[in-house]
């Protein structure tokens, strides 16, 4: 049920139970962190291999070393810097850290989320929520409280209703080896303000040569449609004689007469707000009439490089 009321969210998740919780990147499904029923039933829930590990949420910074060990600095001056927010940290783990949070890995993953209602619950609590996307696996993810009752409403007794999310994609994934910041997941913290803190970064954003970075999975994000990526729309409709399309665009109107429906991300041209709209826009061409998903592909700088990424995840490659 979709409700604003967070003595009900804290009862639930303290009966070891799930509840849907927003944040400022897309909406979690969280768990007792310390509960080991919890965190397995968020795993069944999203039908999410055990192999995929998930993200602690703590209050603040001030938990980390309740959670995570032998810390690098860089770490530190990143943490300090941007939490509350879209940086999820991974970290070596306390050996009190449930391996089944960590897909059996040494390492966790950590981040502050930055949305009053979570950091509210969090501060009730007397453990931290694991938390992934409240989707099942590699579906859109909900970045408002109705994308998750289309998903959970019969499972979830409390989705705690956090309104649209402001940042509306996924948290940058930043690690260490050794003395070099490794970023393995691409979201909405820029690569570009990262290394103004801590120099240059190397990006292992990729699948199959990174086990290690599980959320990379090619496929992910996905609408049930059939879906495609292009650089140049109206030249692909008619190249592949697509008709019936929707078409989820960047900043101008795209005209062709095989269009059915389209939804411009922003015009004014801002990819800020096009990250906060892409997932609704999604999920809303998904469930019309349309017969396929044409997405026009980003400026290929900042946030779009980002965009960009998920896109090619949630898209059928052909030309
Ligand atoms: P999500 O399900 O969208 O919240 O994403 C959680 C993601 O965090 C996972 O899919 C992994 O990519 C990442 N993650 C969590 N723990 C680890 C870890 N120990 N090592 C590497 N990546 C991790
Ligand atoms: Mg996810």
């Amino acid at each position: 049920m979709i409700t604003k009321d967070i003595e009900k969210a804290l009862e639930v998740l303290k009966q070891g139970k799930l509840v849907a919780i927003p944040t400022e990147t897309v909406y979690g499904l969280a768990g007792n962190a310390c509960n080991e029923t919890a965190i397995t039933s968020i795993f069944a829930l999203k039908q999410r291999p055990t192999t995929n590990p998930l993200i602690v949420h703590i209050k603040s910074i001030k938990d980390l070393e309740k959670v995570s060990e032998n810390i690098p600095y860089k770490a530190y001056i990143l943490a300090e810097h941007f939490w509350p927010g879209p940086l999820t940290l991974i970290l070596p783990k306390k050996p009190e850290v449930s391996s089944l949070i960590t897909a059996g890995n040494d390492t966790v993953a950590v981040r502050v989320p930055d949305h009053p209602m979570t950091i509210e619950l969090l501060n009730k609590l007397d453990f931290p929520l694991v938390a992934p996307s409240a989707n099942p696996y590699g579906s859109i993810s909900p970045t408002s409280p109705k994308h998750v009752a289309g998903y959970f409403d019969s499972e979830l007794e409390v989705i705690l209703d956090g309104g649209a999310c402001r940042i509306g994609i996924e948290s940058t994934i930043v690690g260490f080896e050794k003395e070099e910041v490794i970023v393995y997941r691409l979201g909405s913290l820029l690569l570009d303000e990262i290394e103004t803190l801590v120099g240059p970064v190397k990006l292992k954003n990729s699948t199959s040569a990174n086990p290690q970075a599980p959320g990379m999975q090619e496929k992910h994000y996905a609408p049930n449609k059939q879906s495609y990526l292009t650089e140049n729309v109206d030249q692909f409709l008619t190249l592949n004689s697509l008709s019936n399309a929707g078409v989820i665009s960047f900043q101008s109107e795209i005209l062709s007469p095989r269009i059915s429906q389209q939804i411009v991300l922003s015009p004014k041209g801002d990819l800020k707000e096009a990250s906060r709209n892409l997932y609704k826009a999604m999920h809303q061409l998904d469930l019309s009439s349309v017969d396929c998903i044409v997405f026009e592909s980003m400026p290929k700088v900042g946030l779009g490089r980002t965009i960009n990424d998920k896109l090619n995840r949630a898209t059928t490659k052909k030309q």
